[in-house]
This record gives C-alpha cells, structure tokens and sequence, in this order.
C-alpha cells in the first residue's frame, strides 16, 4: 500500500480563497480586524507575526501589529489588552508566545474577551470546547487537523484515535475535538509505555511530540490516517515531521507531508476563527446599529 497524501496546503488555500470572498462580499465600512500583540523582539515571533499579517491581508482581512518592549510590567500589557477589549473595530486578538518572564502567560489569556480570543486558549474557550459546546472558539492548529482527518474519513464514529502528545494547544483540544466526533481517544505522552503497540492499534494517529522521525513504519496500524504535526529538523538540517515519512507511506492509508500538511491549515484556520468573532460581533451590534442601517467602525457620517 502507498498512502495517499492529504494536501495541507492546497486545502488551506481553499479556505482562504472562500474567506477571501466572504470579506469581499461583506461591509466595506466594517471589515474584520484581527490585532497581533507582540511584545519583545524574538525573531522568530517577529517572523510569525509578519506571516499572519500578510495571511490576513491576503483574504482581505485588517491586521494591526501592537508591539511593546520587553521591559512592559504584567499590569501595563493587560491594561492595554483590556483596550483592545473594547476597542469596537478589533474583532480577534492574538499574543504571541513566548512572553518575557515578569508576565504570567495564563493572566494574557484569561483578560483577553473570550469573543475575541481567536487563538481559542482562555479557560472560557477550552471549558466550551469540553462540553461540546458550537460556540467554543477552537485553537487553530487542532481545529485544522480534525479538518484535515474529515477531509479523507467521512465517518468517524467510534475510530480508535491516538494522540501522541498532550499539549494545551495540539494534543489536549485536539482530543476534546476527536472525543466530540465520537471517536475512542488515547493521549499519550512522554510517560506512556509500550507506546509502539498503542499506536498501532490507531484507526487515527496524530502525532505532535517534536521528536524527528520518531514514529516508524512498524508502530502503525495498515490503512491508518496518519497526521504530523511536528515541525524539526533531520540530522541534516532537512526540514521533517515526527513521523518517519517513507516508512509511513507503506502502513498508511492517508498521510500528511511536513512541510505542506498541518503548517498551512494552522494560519487558515486562525483566519477563519477571526472571521467568525466578527460576524458574531457583527450581529450583536447590529442591534445597535446607525440610523442608515450600516454599523460604522467610527463615529457616523450619514447626517440623518
Ligand atoms: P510540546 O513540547 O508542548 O509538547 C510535546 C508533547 O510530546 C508533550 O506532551 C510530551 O510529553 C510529548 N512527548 C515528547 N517526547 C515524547 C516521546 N518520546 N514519547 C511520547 N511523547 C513524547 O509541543 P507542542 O504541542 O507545542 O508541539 C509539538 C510539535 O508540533 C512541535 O514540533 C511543534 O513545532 C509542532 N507544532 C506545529 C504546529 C503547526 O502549525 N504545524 C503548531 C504547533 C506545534 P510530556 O507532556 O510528558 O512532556
């Protein structure tokens, strides 16, 4: 058997070019807006940032970029997130990690508005997201990898799902998703054991260790679909996954590629998750409304 390559990056493209037309269709007066607060000069973030920016300018999306110095006390960066908060044309706000040490990671996710937070990482968002609930904000990486999983299997009613990895933003939501689908999930982690004969009895395998190549051939199960999240880099500098990918080909069904597989849906999926917070914001303040029927991001000009 030689898997079949689930296309991460074609996929993702569709989406974006479906939000595209939904921006371009919507209320010019009043487009989404995602805000990416950044605070320090990790290049790395600053490289992320930029991608997002232009990911969301490419469907048409607002992008603005708060940066602050890496010297910000706790209390002056959740004053401002509070801003943002109630900044009316903001509809989703993101923080990128890491943070410097004097602020406390969890206190970011909690001030943020759980209607805005479009990294789905407040304790509000993931409490939705366990009890099932469709208002749950969902973390753009999982919410992409169940995506990618439905776009091979249509019916995952009682699949034997393992996760390798138990994460707050892959494996934990990521099992919440699959156990929601009806799945049977197994999270293993760094102290599972016999984790080979675990894996092999996965209709679904997710791994998300960051551990290059870790998985072989022999640890799936014939005709698995078969997701890597990793990102690494092999002993040649060559990007790879966590799984070992010509092994893989032979074992399972479905495959993703690293690069090209669950990277792409994870920027799609935070687009999406913006567009969203906006048409629910949209819709809540509609009610509030001008008098010439449109919603203005900033003070009216109609003169009725
Ligand atoms: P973390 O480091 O937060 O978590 C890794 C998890 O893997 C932990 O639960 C850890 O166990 C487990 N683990 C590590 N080694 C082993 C092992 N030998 N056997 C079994 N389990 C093991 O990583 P993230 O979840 O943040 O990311 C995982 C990978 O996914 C990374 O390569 C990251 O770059 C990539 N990633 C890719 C994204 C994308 O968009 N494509 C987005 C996010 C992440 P324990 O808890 O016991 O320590």
């Amino acid at each position: 058997m030689t898997a079949q390559i689930i296309d991460g990056k074609k996929i993702a493209a569709e989406i974006r070019a479906d939000l595209a037309k939904k921006i371009e269709a919507s209320d010019d007066d009043y487009m989404p807006v995602l805000a990416v607060v950044l605070v320090g000069e990790n290049p790395a973030s600053q490289i992320y940032v930029r991608n997002k920016k232009k990911a969301a300018e490419e469907v048409g999306m607002g992008c603005e970029i708060y940066e602050f110095s890496d010297t910000i006390g706790e209390n002056a960066l959740l004053k401002s997130l509070q801003e943002l908060n109630e900044n009316h044309h903001i509809h989703g706000i993101i923080v990128q990690q890491p943070l410097p040490a004097q602020i406390n990671p969890q206190k970011v996710l909690e001030v943020i508005s759980p209607e805005k937070d479009v990294d789905g990482f407040s304790p509000y968002n993931t409490g939705l997201l366990q009890a099932n609930d469709p208002h749950a904000i969902v973390a753009a990486t999982p919410k992409g990898i169940l995506k990618l999983i439905q776009s091979c299997c249509d019916n995952l009613n009682g699949k034997r799902a393992v996760i390798i990895g138990r994460s707050n933003i892959v494996g934990k939501p990521l099992s919440m998703l699959l156990l929601n689908q009806n799945c049977t999930v197994t999270i293993a982690h760094s102290k599972t054991e016999n984790l080979p004969d675990l894996t092999r009895e996965a209709d679904i395998l997710v791994c998300a260790t960051g551990r290059p190549k870790m998985v072989k051939g022999d640890w799936i199960k014939e005709g698995a679909v078969v997701v890597d999240v990793g990102i690494n880099h092999d002993e040649n500098g060559k990007l790879c996954g966590d799984v070992d990918f010509d092994e893989a080909l032979n074992k399972a069904a479905f495959i993703t590629p690293v690069p090209g597989g669950v990277g792409p849906m994870t920027i799609a999926m935070l687009l999406e998750n913006t567009w969203e917070a906006y048409i629910h914001q949209k819709q809540h303040e509609d009610s509030h409304s001008c008098c010439c029927g449109k919603h203005h991001a900033h003070e009216c000009h109609c003169h009725h």
